[in-house]
């Protein structure tokens, strides 16, 4: 039976090492917390449910936080009005508006509104450019959890053929981007819609991250035995959450995610990473 990655521990071990460079830093040792503000537009339980954790790993790191709720019908012009007035306080080291929005609102316009500097989710298309080009600035935080969830188990990347399945914006584009990096020399392969039958290329491949949202798409007949499987597609079905991966494929791979306790508690780490790195960044340009 494969090794389970367990995202939940990892997460609290990143978690207590990115308090402790916190502590660590003059930034906080002259009173400075980071501060991270989330915005959430309507009330669904869901979205609600995550942005709470955020706050929940804020007060355990002994950072700030606020929550600012928005009416379901706030219009595009309010929304961007609040994400220029929190561009401008300084007592906001990072931004975030929860996703998905309301039909009405232009999610891509939010993106770009907010300045690239608060933009802890790593999404504006400057971060994103920043990315392409190897320099440093917040990176997405789901492919992060991705690549430091596979380094905490000594899973080796470099020269590895890694299958991502997905090609969305948060999750396998960047990741394939983040696996080709010099620092990591993973050799990626973008599988997506377009793709055609996905079976030879993942029996081919040393990693298989699935990002599709189709529940059971890889099973364990597509996978080379010994290799590592990563769920991070979920899709709910009948109020069950199912994941991309099938059940059998722990039977072949080497480490797979479980269904819960994954790739999500790691997503939410490397959201505290990138808080603290802008803090500090904003910390250190004031001077
Ligand atoms: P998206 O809808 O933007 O992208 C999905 C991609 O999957 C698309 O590129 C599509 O072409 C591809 N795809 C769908 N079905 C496919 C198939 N049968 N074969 C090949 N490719 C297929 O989604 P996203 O925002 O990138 O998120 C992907 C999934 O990851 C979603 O299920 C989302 O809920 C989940 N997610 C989980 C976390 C986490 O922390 N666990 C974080 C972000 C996203």
């Amino acid at each position: 039976m494969a090794i389970l990655l367990d995202g939940d521990a990892t997460a609290a071990t990143c978690r207590a090492q990115i308090k402790a460079r916190a502590q660590a830093s003059a930034f906080m040792k002259k009173g400075g917390q980071p501060c991270l503000v989330t915005t959430l537009v309507g009330d669904d339980e869901a979205s609600r449910a995550y942005v709470g954790r955020k706050h929940q790993d804020c007060v355990e790191l002994g950072f700030a936080s606020r929550s600012i709720d928005l009416p379901l019908d706030v219009s595009q012009a309010e929304l961007l009005g609040l994400i220029a007035r929190l561009n401008d306080d300084p007592s906001c080291h990072g931004l975030i508006v929860q996703f998905p929005l309301p039909d009405h609102l232009d999610q891509a316009a939010v993106i770009e509104a907010i300045d690239p500097a608060k933009d802890v989710d790593g999404l504006h298309p400057l971060n994103l450019g920043r990315m392409l080009l190897g320099y440093p600035a917040a990176r997405p935080c789901t492919p992060s959890a991705i690549i430091a969830l596979l380094q905490a188990y000594d899973v080796p990347l470099a020269g590895k053929r890694v299958a991502v399945i997905g090609r969305g914006l948060l999750v396998g584009k960047p990741l394939a981007v983040m696996l080709a990096d010099p620092a990591i020399n993973a050799v990626p392969t973008l599988l997506h819609r377009g793709t055609g039958p996905l079976d030879d290329m993942l029996r081919e491949s040393d990693i298989i991250v699935s990002a599709a949202g189709q529940p059971n798409l890889v099973r364990a007949a597509m996978v080379k035995p010994g290799a590592c499987v990563v769920g991070v597609g979920i899709t709910y079905v009948d109020g069950a959450m199912v994941s991309d991966i099938a059940e059998d494929v722990a039977q072949v791979a080497a480490f797979v995610t479980p269904r819960h306790g994954s790739v999500g508690p790691m997503t939410r780490a490397m959201l505290m990473r990138n808080l603290l790195d802008v803090a500090l960044a904003q910390d250190a340009a004031k001077g």
